[in-house]
């Protein structure tokens, strides 16, 4: 049996237009063969066939759209970044085989040497080894600055400042960006902005709502939320992402099919899952404030947080990330996290298993004390990713913890 290219075609765009983002995380994208399947068809080939030679030549020689090999294009990918481009509101999106490697083709795409970067100090910690060490080695110099230190930005900005990155809320602590006013220094000073929105994902923040140029995804976070596969994301309007799949064609981190479809599966569930995990997130985090064990709760969904009003007015919701810092040092913070049952010991983050970890020693364990030191990474912080778990059976788990604290 053989497929014409008309019976495999995409929901054409203007049909999902006005749809809401719960609507788009489980119809948008969608491939019909002509099978009449109901679930997202996954096609793991690596080369696809032409009806004739005159055909072939058109593919390659770009007269003729359609697929050609999978490094550049395969239906499956092509599905799942035509769901998450309408999810985010960009243009097109092009998908990766990781977080990193959709970081790395956006600055090997839109960068070069002699150009500065200005990113925020808590980013995820390989982003800042490839920053500092790897772009530094191409002549891509960056200056570090405090995410939520508008001053701080705009006194880094030079001539050649050619991208503004952050990730907000930032990890461990949640501090919260003013999208609106650095997309507003980005244009002003001829630079892109680009947000790096595994945290909320598209369901809680849409960066390019507030003037972001780019949006990056670690898609191994929250869109697969099940903790299966590695794979990423980058999001923005088409000229600037041709430049991302031209790099991307020729250096070649593309998703493969099979994780594009269960990154799929994930969007579906997407909005009901951030929904659970915010829910359980904030109740955790107005509990753990009350014990007299607990020094400091850090979530944006509390009053008490410095950018509680600014994560209101561009965030649907407060996200699945908390941390905490308990009296004492590294003794009792590890003492805490290994009296937990249930609750898995990963740094992972964004599953819809409660994950805990001890940042000082795991997820930033790599910086210089005066880098923690000024991150805020101490010795008595936990951070949890909350699950989607009953609140209770997690308030039970973690409260082994706190009694370990001799509370
Ligand atoms: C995990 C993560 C990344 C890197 O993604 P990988 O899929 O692990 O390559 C980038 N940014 C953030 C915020 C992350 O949490």
């Amino acid at each position: 049996m053989t497929f014409s290219r008309e019976e495999h075609v995409l929901i054409p765009e203007s049909d999902l237009e006005g749809m809401s983002i719960d609507t788009l995380a489980v119809r948008a994208g969608q491939v019909r063969t002509g099978q009449l399947e109901h679930s997202d068809p996954i096609f793991p080939t690596s080369s696809f066939v032409y009806g004739s030679a005159a055909q072939a030549a058109a593919r390659f020689g770009g007269e003729e759209p359609g697929n050609i090999y999978s490094r550049f294009t395969n239906p499956t990918v092509q599905a799942f970044e035509g769901r998450i481009a309408a999810m985010e509101g960009g243009e097109r999106a092009v998908a990766t085989a990781s977080g990193m490697a959709a970081i790395l083709s956006t600055c090997m795409a839109l960068l070069k040497s002699g150009d500065h970067v200005v990113c925020s100090r808590g980013v995820f910690g390989t982003t800042n080894v490839l920053f500092q060490k790897y772009m530094a080695r191409f002549g891509v110099e960056t200056t570090f600055v405090s995410l939520t230190d508008m001053d701080e930005w705009a006194a880094a900005v030079r001539s050649e400042t050619r991208m503004l990155f952050l990730e907000t809320p930032s990890n461990p602590l949640c501090e919260v960006a003013d999208l609106a006013a650095l997309s507003e220094l980005a244009k002003r000073s001829g630079a892109l902005l680009v947000v790096d929105n595994c945290f909320c994902t598209p369901i809680l923040q849409r960066p390019l709502d507030f003037g972001a140029d780019i949006v990056i995804h670690s898609a191994t976070k929250y869109l697969d939320g099940q903790g299966r596969c590695v794979g990423g994301v980058v999001v923005g309007p088409n000229a600037l992402m041709d430049e991302v799949y031209g790099f991307l064609r020729s250096a070649g981190p593309t998703m493969s099919p099979f994780n594009a479809w269960v990154f799929l599966k994930g969007l579906e569930t997407l909005p009901i899952r951030m929904r659970a995990h915010c829910e359980n997130a904030l109740e955790l985090a107005k509990w753990l404030e009350q014990n007299p064990m607990v020094e400091e709760v850090f979530y944006s969904g509390l009053p008490a947080h410095p950018q509680h009003e600014l994560a209101k007015s561009q965030q649907k919701g407060f996200g699945g990330v908390l941390s905490f810092r308990v009296s004492g040092g590294r003794t009792e913070a590890w003492a805490f996290i290994d009296a937990t049952q249930m609750i898995s010991i990963t740094a992972n983050l964004g599953d819809v298993k409660t994950t805990i970890t001890h940042p000082a020693t795991t997820t930033h364990g790599r910086l210089s004390d005066e880098d923690k030191a000024k991150a805020g990474i101490t010795e008595n912080l936990i951070r949890l990713s909350v699950g989607i778990e009953d609140v209770e059976d997690l308030k039970r788990d973690l409260s082994r913890g706190l009694e370990a604290l001799g509370q």
